[in-house]
Parts: C-alpha cells; structure tokens; sequence
C-alpha cells in the first residue's frame, strides 16, 4: 500500500517543489515505486520532471474534476525512473470550478484509492497556499512533510501550518499527522539559521529529520534541464542530501510499520 506525503508549506520559495522532485528521485534510486503529483499550476514539479506542462494533454486539473482516470492521466517518465501527474495553468480554474461541486475536497482521495497498490510512495507537491488545491492533498494524504527555511519568522507560519493540519484531522482526516519538517537550503554558517535549527528541534524534536539540505547551486541549476539534481549531478553535495533524506524517509516508514506489526 502506498504511503502518501503531502509536502506542504504556504509559504513559496522554502524548497517544497525541489523536496518533491529530487525525493521522488531519490526513492525511485532506491527501487521504490513513486508517483509525483503537481497540485501547482506553476507545473515547476511537472518541467523538474522533464515533462512539458504545455504539451501534456490531461492533467491533474482533469482528474479533480472527474474528467478522467488517474491511468488515463499519468505520465511515465523513463528518465526520471518515477511517475507524474502533471500540472499546468489549467489547474488555476479548478479552485472556482469546483466550488460548487459535490466532495470536492476529497477529489484526489478517491482517485489516489485506485493506485494504492502500485506505488510505494506517492508525494504531492502543494501550491503555496491554503487553497482548495492544498486541502485536496491533505484530505488524501497519511501525513505531511514540511520544507523550510530557517529564518527568523519560519517559526511563526509554522503555526498557522501546524493548526491547519489539526482542523484537517479534526474534520476531513482524522488519520493525518505530521511526517516530517526538512530543513532546507540551509546556510550553516548562518547563525541566525543555526539558532532557528535548533529552536525547531527544541519544539518538534524527532519530527525533523537528521538530514538537512544545504544551498547548493547544483540544485538549483537542475530543473532548467528538466532534471533532478540526482540526475543531472548526483555527487553534488545538494544531490547527496536528498539521497541521505530518501534513506531516511524509508528509514522512518520502515520503523513505523515495524511499530504498527
Ligand atoms: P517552493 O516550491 O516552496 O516554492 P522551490 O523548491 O521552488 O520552492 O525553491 C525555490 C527556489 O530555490 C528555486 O529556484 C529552487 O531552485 C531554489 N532551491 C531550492 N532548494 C535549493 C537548494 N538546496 N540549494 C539551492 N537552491 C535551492
Ligand atoms: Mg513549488
């Protein structure tokens, strides 16, 4: 069965959409089987894939709005070595056509349930906002991964995150938890970075993961090819990091399903 993480966070630009990508990446490394979704019209987890967003003719917008199945819209990809539904601006309008509806909330839910057992892994890459979009994932997803940077006011939408999950559990999901918080792009010779690091350990402590993803430009070079940065340099120090936090993430669920046996 698969295991499903949204990877979340509703501010941009903390890394969710490279998490997404070079995870998937990483497992698939790994020999596991993964599906990637793109909840993001911006379809940056899409083109990181090297799949074009403007050349893909169903997509996850079609799948929200039952106009296709998810075998119908799923796009194999050889070289990445994982799964993708794809997203593209389509999936803008999807917000607003949906409003009115039937469980609209719970659309990826019920289409995940067909592919259960044939992925090991699935990771959705939420937009930056707490849409519809990101209720969708959440609704369908076991638990949650947040990216983040570790600056001074990280701390703070950590909060708004952290009670969003628990209104989620409380009413659409009541098996939902938090996975996982990745530091990401980390500086270490920052400070302020190193303070906030620990701060989050002091609050979340098992919850974050060893693993921390240093900046590194390999990583952010990577998706101008429509490549992970495993593919596109695998020795690079930022490829490395997601490879370690792939191992760590089996690490985890292998751990949980022992705890659970
Ligand atoms: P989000 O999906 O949360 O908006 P992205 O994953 O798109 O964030 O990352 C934002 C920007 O930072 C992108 O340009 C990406 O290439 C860059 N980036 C992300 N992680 C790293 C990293 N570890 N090192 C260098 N650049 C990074
Ligand atoms: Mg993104």
């Amino acid at each position: 069965m698969a295991r499903i993480f949204a990877i979340t966070n509703q501010k941009g630009g903390v890394g969710k959409t490279t998490t997404a990508v070079n995870l998937a990446a990483g497992l698939a490394l790994l020999g596991k089987r993964v599906l990637l979704i793109d909840l993001d019209p911006q379809g940056n987890a899409t083109m990181g894939s090297g799949i074009d967003k403007r050349e893909v003719k169903q997509t996850v917008y079609h799948l929200l709005l039952n106009q296709a199945r998810l075998d119908e819209v799923v796009c194999h990809s050889e070289s990445a070595g994982y799964d993708v539904l794809a997203a593209n601006r389509d999936l803008a309008g999807a917000e607003i056509e949906l409003v009115d509806q039937s469980e609209r909330e719970y659309r990826l839910r019920r289409a995940l349930e067909a592919a259960a057992g044939r992925y090991d892994f699935v990771l959705i890459d939420c937009p930056p906002a707490l849409n519809l979009l990101t209720v969708n994932a959440l609704a369908a997803a076991h638990a949650v991964i947040i990216p983040m940077q570790c600056e001074y006011y990280a701390l703070e939408g950590l909060t708004d995150l952290v009670n969003t999950v628990k209104k989620v559990k409380a009413g659409l999901n009541p098996a939902i938890e938090i996975e996982g918080l990745l530091r990401a792009m980390f500086d270490p010779r920052n400070t302020l970075a190193q303070q906030v690091a620990d701060q989050l350990k002091g609050h979340f402590g098992d919850k974050v993961y060893d693993t921390v993803i240093p900046r590194n430009v390999r990583v952010a070079e990577a998706p101008s090819y429509g490549l992970s940065a495993l593919a596109y340099d695998k020795a690079s120090r930022g490829a490395q990091a997601y490879l370690q936090l792939a191992e760590e993430v089996i690490r985890r669920e292998e751990g949980r399903q022992h705890g659970k046996a």
